[in-house]
């Protein structure tokens, strides 16, 4: 079994996450971490009754006495790289999904990672239909470049715009390249209402009560538009991605960005 400890515990991820690790038979919930300090049995968060796992706010404490094999990080984009930090000089694999990481922070992940030896996973995105979506959005924009994206997410997210929005406009310059979309002369009559910018693809985040999160990838031809769209309903669509993370994150050697490399 691989033993598993959960960063982030009390939040709206980490809880979906304390559950689908509890669920899985070849995983085990050894520990989970919040710096909300309050002692809970991992149970009462998730409705299982006692599991004898506490919270903990003290991630080092945590990996000395549980041993983990792994860490599932679902915190904030403040508190994240010091989790990574801390699990990867101890000895301990990290799947990340916490997002707003910069590329010095991946670059910092890598090297810390080959430092090491272990490996780790950063995944923008765990839903496979999001997944897809990036897939196609990459594929439809070698026949239709000018493309726009709108992410649609609750209004407790930090970071603006989503991972998968900054993820989905990488990987369609990398098969257009940068090119400039819109009218030469367009201009703002309020500052950021054509979006944010990434290779001339704008970017528009939308944060709403009641949504999950969804994105729409809208490419726009001579006389047609073609959207892409995929939606989270709920933060169990993510579970399968980050389980299957848990169990392959072991065999890695180095960091992998992306749940798309560790799909068979
Ligand atoms: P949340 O605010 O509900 O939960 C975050 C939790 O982390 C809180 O309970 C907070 O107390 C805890 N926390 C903060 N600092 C900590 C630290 N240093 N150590 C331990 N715990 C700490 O947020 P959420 O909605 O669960 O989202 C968490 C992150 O996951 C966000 O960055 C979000 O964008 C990302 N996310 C990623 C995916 C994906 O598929 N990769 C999907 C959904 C959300």
């Amino acid at each position: 079994m691989i033993k598993v400890i959960v960063c982030g515990a009390y939040g709206r991820m980490g809880r979906e996450v304390l559950k689908a690790v509890h669920n899985d038979q070849e995983l085990k919930l050894v520990g989970a971490v919040d710096i909300n300090s309050a002692r809970v049995d991992v149970g009462d968060l998730i409705g299982t009754g006692k599991l004898d796992v506490l919270t903990n706010s003290d991630l080092n404490k945590v990996i000395e006495t549980c041993k983990p094999d792994v860490m599932v990080d679902f915190t904030n984009p403040s508190s994240v790289m010091q989790n990574i930090r801390i699990a990867l000089k101890k000895g301990v694999c990290t799947v990340v999904g916490t997002t707003g990481l910069t590329e010095e922070n991946v670059n910092e992940v890598k090297a810390l990672c080959e430092e090491n030896k272990l490996g780790a996973l950063i995944a923008p995105n765990f839903a496979i239909g999001a997944i897809l979506m990036m897939k196609m959005a990459q594929e439809a924009a070698k026949y239709l470049p000018n493309v726009e994206i709108i992410e649609l997410h609750h209004d407790q997210k930090l970071d603006a715009p989503s991972g998968t929005a900054l993820r989905t406009a990488e990987l369609i310059t990398e098969v257009r390249g940068t090119r400039q979309q819109g009218h030469p002369n367009e201009f703002e009559k309020l500052a950021g209402a054509r979006g944010g910018e990434y290779s001339g693809i704008r970017l528009h985040s939308v944060r709403l009560p009641g949504y999950v999160a969804h994105q729409e990838v809208i490419f726009g031809g001579l006389g047609q538009t073609l959207t892409i769209r995929h939606d989270s309903i709920s933060r169990e669509s993510f579970m399968p991605g980050v389980t299957l993370a848990c169990k392959k994150v072991m065999s890695l050697s180095g960091l992998v960005f992306g749940l798309e490399h560790i799909l068979d």
